[in-house]
């Protein structure tokens, strides 16, 4: 955290940053989103860079996406450009189309009430609609932090401040403009902006902005689900993860995100259960480093881990059987959740089938070995499993196991497996020869079974 700076100024003639003083070269930037300032330049209107790829670009970043600022209205940006599509309902916006690029095309907005009647205010503050055009300047202070809130123009190649942006992203300082309670009141998912562009940017935040923060965490709980969902998303799959949450622990915005699985690491005595999300979210991180894939459901597995267990502890007393003990802690923690965060069915019955797979890896007979490899989430489980060894080393064993079982050519790991046990139960003979389907009370046997063998449960 940087010391508190004074509000911000608001400068109604802007710092103008020239060309040579700021390092933004054209070739760094999206020949589509030049073409689109140049075309509004030349039909007279003023067009500008703004937002996260002007901020990106400053620190020498590459920019996600490129969005211009205009004074044009949607439908003048219509008229000029074929490939345009009006979008936007809370705000008309126009989407100019390349290819698969989007250029992004805001006219200025003005946030303050003009009594127009173009704007409401719910009565605890927050914006609810802001459908008002405005200058450069109005443009400018609606927007969150001051590095995200400068202009590049093409005409002179400068960058035209009007909240003291510049120096604060040389200063690697982020900073609200105007005063942090209101603002984040206006919108608590600022708070999660804060913590989110630190991470990523590797930017301190301003004291006078990172004091409100702990205060104000709750009024999360009233964002939009799906809005909290994106920002999810945005937070833990940009590749900054693992930066993300220690910033969202540290500015107290777990408990408003995550609120059962904060309660649980807050009880962490060995810090094992943190040690384990934190290499979860480390992992991702690299995969998309390396341009892999990643998926939300892996990565709600790992984030609401801590929460499955705490709430299978809660459930131990009640003496139901081993598998529907498991999907009953799953359901209450994925419908807790969902009051918070709308994570989509897709993702919440995979994270789900991750969860109860790992009460299968202690299980060595040799059809329901090759069966749960046959299973779509086996791979996704191992990973789990694996990650799990963080939490409980013991687990070594099984992951090592399962390791070599896939590593091995078929023949080889059949003839392995024909020196296992084979199943006892009349029921099991049945499975054998059955067609695959779910059968719960022969799982419950298994687990009386793996630690009959005296191998170590891999049951969470
Ligand atoms: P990213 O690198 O994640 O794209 P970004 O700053 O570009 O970061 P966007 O969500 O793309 O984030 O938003 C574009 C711009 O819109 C921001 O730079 C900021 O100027 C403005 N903005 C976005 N969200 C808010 C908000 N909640 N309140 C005020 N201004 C916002
Ligand atoms: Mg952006």
């Amino acid at each position: 955290m940087t010391p508190a700076t004074d509000p911000t100024p608001i400068a109604s003639t802007p710092q103008i940053v020239a060309r040579e003083a700021h390092g933004i070269s054209r070739k760094q930037i999206s020949p589509n989103a030049l073409r689109v300032l140049y075309k509004l330049g030349e039909a007279g209107f003023d067009a500008y860079l703004v937002g996260g790829a002007v901020r990106d670009l400053l620190v020498g970043g590459q920019p996600k996406d490129f969005d211009v600022a205009t004074n044009a209205t949607p439908e003048q940006v219509k008229a000029l450009f074929r490939n345009c599509r009006l979008i936007g309902r809370r705000f008309r916006l126009a989407h100019v189309f390349f290819g698969p690029e989007i250029i992004e095309v805001a006219t200025f907005r003005a946030n303050s009430d003009d009594g127009s009647g173009d704007r409401e205010m719910h009565e605890d503050g927050r914006v609810l609609r802001d459908n008002v055009y405005g200058s450069i300047e109005d443009d400018a202070v609606r927007r969150d932090f001051t590095a995200n809130a400068l202009y590049y123009g093409v005409r002179d190649f400068a960058v035209r401040d009007f909240v003291g942006g510049f120096a604060d992203v040389q200063q690697r300082r982020l900073r609200l403009i105007g005063d942090p309670d209101t603002r984040y009141r206006e919108d608590p998912v600022r708070m999660l902006r804060a913590a989110r562009l630190s991470a990523k940017l590797g930017f301190t935040i301003d004291a006078a902005t990172a004091a409100p923060i702990p205060t104000l965490a709750p009024l999360l709980a009233e964002a939009p689900p799906a809005r909290l969902f994106d920002e999810m998303l945005k937070l833990f799959q940009s590749g900054h993860g693992l930066a993300s949450f220690d910033a969202l622990e540290r500015l107290g915005l777990l408990p408003a995100l995550l609120p059962e699985t904060a309660a649980a690491l807050a009880v962490d005595g060995e810090g094992r259960a943190r040690a384990m999300l934190r290499k979860a979210l480390e992992n991702t991180d690299a995969r998309v480093r390396a341009g892999k894939s990643v998926t939300p459901y892996f990565l709600f597995a790992a984030l609401l881990w801590p929460a499955f267990r705490a709430e299978l502890g809660q459930l131990a007393h009640e003496h139901l059987d081993p598998l529907a003990m498991q999907q009953r802690a799953a359901d209450r923690v994925t419908l807790h959740q969902a009051q918070r965060i709308a994570l989509p069915r897709r993702f919440s019955i995979p994270m789900q089938e991750i969860w109860l797979l790992q009460g299968r890896f202690d299980i060595r007979q040799r059809k329901r070995v090759l069966r749960l490899m046959a299973h779509p989430r086996f791979r996704a489980a191992y990973d789990f499993l694996a990650l799990r060894t963080i939490e409980q080393p013991e687990l070594a064993g099984p992951v090592a196991f399962w390791t070599q079982a896939q590593t091995m050519p078929q023949e080889k790991l059949a003839e392995q497996l024909a020196h296992l046990p084979r199943p006892a139960q009349p029921a099991d003979a049945a499975d054998d020869a059955g067609n695959g389907k779910r059968r719960r009370p022969r799982r419950r046997k298994r687990h009386a079974s793996a630690s009959d063998r005296g191998e170590p449960d891999t049951s969470p």
